[in-house]
């Protein structure tokens, strides 16, 4: 067992079922499984068996799906387990609430949004992969968790590697930080190529197994626009001193630049369970099977200047970042919508960024939130915008 102290014992996975869920689980059972943790509630979607099975093998307390019509067969896959079942948005909210220490925000998507605020509402530590409710909430998700009192902890691997290359005593000193990207499978792509993908190549990642959503989002650029907008109020820069660079080894996970000239960056395999470790036993190191680094087997590492004309994303969220207010709402929502009628074969690749920039333009004076009420309504109106771009380029 590892033999890491003060670590949370009590821990709920919000998305237990998804790719940084799944990874979280294999990190708690490196860990020492059900004698290191207990686990409260697990949460997932439509894949009731594997949510079950998580739930039987960890003795968690709560099973949820956010899926309702799937509380039946939710219910029958774990008679006889002990686990409670819930499901629906109070579920998720049941599962926020149960008391666990640290809860790992690994929800895809806005739908993550409300639960996390309940569960750091409460104090909980909040592991934070659902870099959505910081690009759509912002300041106030930040807030929220500062009022209940207890600590953000990024996972995403890039705020994961700044995370750890800050040094808070030298706060004064940084001049900037730098947010590695692969560039994703059309990195050397022109723009005629890419308007003729499909979801079925934009997924197929180099370097990083992962959800769907983020899978596209890589390819689109849309996920590092995103991680801008997110390090911006994980790090409380200002946008000029966020730079992206184009790494397509994956190797460097993000660097920090300071005022004397120095940077100094993280390094690691494309595994997420380091980033996932690292937030679970925070401010320690635990101990991981994970691919070590063979430095002369890697033998080098590229960067290249990323690209915003073939890469509009990247200019769309300099923009939200200007604007600043409910931007970061108005962008992620758009581009959820955006994303699934692009899987849904119901626009090209290229049509994604054209729809984000057409609903930004349409809200660009929409203000910011005084409240998580605002940040709602700016996601459903964004959300209503898109769907109108996308019926229009339809009938064009
Ligand atoms: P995923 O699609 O693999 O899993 C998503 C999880 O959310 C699943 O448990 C699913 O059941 C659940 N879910 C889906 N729709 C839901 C809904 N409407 N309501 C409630 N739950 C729902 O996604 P992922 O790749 O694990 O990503 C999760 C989050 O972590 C995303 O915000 C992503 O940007 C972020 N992230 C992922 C990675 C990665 O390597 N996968 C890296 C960095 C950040
Ligand atoms: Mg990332």
């Amino acid at each position: 067992m590892n033999p890491v102290t003060e670590v949370p014992r009590r821990l709920t996975i919000l998305g237990s079922t998804g790719s940084i869920g799944t990874n979280t689980l294999d990190v708690i059972a490196q860990l020492g499984g059900r004698d290191s943790f207990e686990i409260l509630a697990l949460t997932g979607n439509g894949n009731i068996d594997l949510l079950a099975a998580q739930a039987r093998a960890t003795g968690a307390r709560l099973a949820v799906t956010a899926d309702e019509s799937q509380y039946i067969a939710l219910k029958d896959a774990l008679s006889g387990s002990g686990v409670d079942v819930a499901a629906g948005r109070t579920g998720l909210d049941e599962a926020a609430r149960l008391d666990a220490d640290w809860v790992m925000a690994a929800i895809v998507g806005t739908a993550g949004l409300a639960p996390t605020l309940a569960a750091a509402a409460r104090g909980a530590d909040i592991a934070l992969a659902n870099k959505e409710c910081l690009v759509s909430a912002g300041d106030l998700f930040v807030q929220a968790v500062r009022d209940g009192g207890g600590r953000l902890i990024p996972v995403d691997s890039e705020h994961s590697a700044i995370f750890q290359c800050l040094d808070d005593h030298q706060r004064h000193a940084l001049e900037r930080i730098v947010l590695t990207a692969s560039g994703g499978p059309f990195r050397a792509f022109s723009r005629e190529q890419m308007a003729g993908v499909t979801a079925h190549t934009a997924r197929t990642h180099p370097n990083w197994s992962m959800g769907l959503k983020i899978s596209i989002g890589s390819a689109s650029m849309f996920n590092k626009a995103l991680e801008m907008i997110e390090a911006k109020h994980l790090f409380d820069v200002r946008p000029d001193q966020i730079e992206v660079i184009v790494h397509p080894q994956s190797i460097v996970h993000s660097m920090v630049g300071y005022t004397d000239g120095s940077v100094i960056a993280q390094l690691g395999s494309p595994d997420m369970r380091t980033a996932i470790g690292y937030a679970l036993t925070y401010p320690q190191r635990p101990s991981l099977n994970v691919e070590r680094l063979d430095f002369a087997k890697l033998a080098r590492l590229d960067f290249e200047a990323p690209d915003e004309v073939r890469f509009p994303a990247l200019r769309l969220a300099r923009t939200a970042l200007t604007r600043g207010g409910l931007q970061g709402a108005v962008m992620n929502a758009a581009e959820e919508t955006a994303f699934t009628a692009f899987v849904e074969e119901r626009i090209g690749f290229l049509d994604m960024a054209d729809i984000v920039e057409t609903v930004m333009d349409g809200l660009c004076g929409i203000g910011a939130a005084s409240t998580i009420a605002d940040v709602f309504a700016a996601d459903d109106e964004a959300r209503r915008q898109a769907l109108d771009a996308i019926a229009t380029r339809r009938s064009a």
